[in-house]
């Protein structure tokens, strides 16, 4: 089993055990009476699951409200549609991973990133910036990111305003990361687990990550066009598709319950790059 395949396991159980004990055994134990055999899913909810990465052929009816989604994931249907777009300012150009012009430099065989949390991070933010360190931390990357507590650091993650959604910037023609993560106090209302899928985004940005739908938002926001390949540019990363990668960290928008987990093309162009 891959790494990535059991990461998306554990993500499940994790989802399993919050939702089945909100939910109190109707999964478990009183699965028919959640599964309303006469109600229809309709297709713009399945549409939505779709575009938000989660599987669609276990959808169940909760005829308390909302639904069951891949087999015991509680949501309403606000949360399948909530959406918080990433705030950050950026350009963005076609149809694969993409990376702006300037990278971060690895002048030895590693570079340590020093990533400082800020004291106004809520806990569950400063959980989840350890969650996306280890995310990066686990490919075995030339960049070695390391969470401090004090003194410098190359990358200040904080909380700055109250928007449910998160900005950063792109690497300087010196070849140093973007130094400053923002993250919206709103993001203490959604999942642990998304706010380090945010964090891991933003922290992508700061290291040279375009979103992968730059060209055209309306992939992963539901509206907006493209953000413009420059003045950063809009490179492609050799080894990703020429197709919409649904699954991808570096999407413009999020919806709560995704996951801190790459995908597959997300992997490849973090190794082609570092
Ligand atoms: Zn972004």
């Amino acid at each position: 089993m891959s790494t990535n395949r059991k990461m998306r396991n554990l993500c499940r159980i994790a989802f399993m055990l919050a939702a089945c004990t909100a939910l109190t055994f109707m999964t478990s134990c009183k699965k028919e009476e959640v599964r309303d055999q006469g109600a229809t899913i309709p297709d713009e909810v399945i549409n939505r699951l779709q575009v938000i990465g989660l599987g669609t052929d276990d959808i169940q009816v909760d005829p308390e409200g909302g639904y069951l989604v891949e087999g015991c994931l509680h949501m309403t249907e606000e949360q399948i549609f909530e959406q918080f777009t990433d705030l950050t300012v950026d350009g963005g150009t076609e149809l694969e991973q993409y990376r702006t012009y300037n990278l971060v430099s690895v002048p030895g065989s590693t570079r340590t990133i020093r990533v400082r949390g800020s004291t106004n991070l809520s806990t569950k933010m400063s959980n989840a910036l350890n969650t996306a360190i280890a995310r990066y931390n686990s490919e075995g990357l030339k960049l070695v990111f390391q969470r401090v507590t004090s003194g410098s650091y190359d990358i200040l993650v904080r909380r700055n305003g109250t928007s449910t959604g998160a900005s950063a910037g792109f690497p300087t023609s010196g070849g140093n990361p973007y130094n400053t993560v923002n993250l919206g106090s709103g993001l203490n209302n959604i999942q642990e687990n998304t706010v380090a899928r945010v964090i891991m985004h933003e922290m992508g940005h700061c290291i040279g990550f375009r979103h992968t739908d730059w060209f055209n938002r309306s992939l992963s926001c539901g509206t907006g066009g493209s953000e413009g390949a420059d003045p950063y540019g809009a490179v492609n990363i050799p080894g990703t598709p020429t197709g919409n990668d649904a699954s991808s960290v570096m999407r413009a928008c999020f919806s709560n319950g995704q996951a801190p987990t790459w995908s597959n093309y997300d992997r490849t162009a973090l190794n082609y790059l570092y």
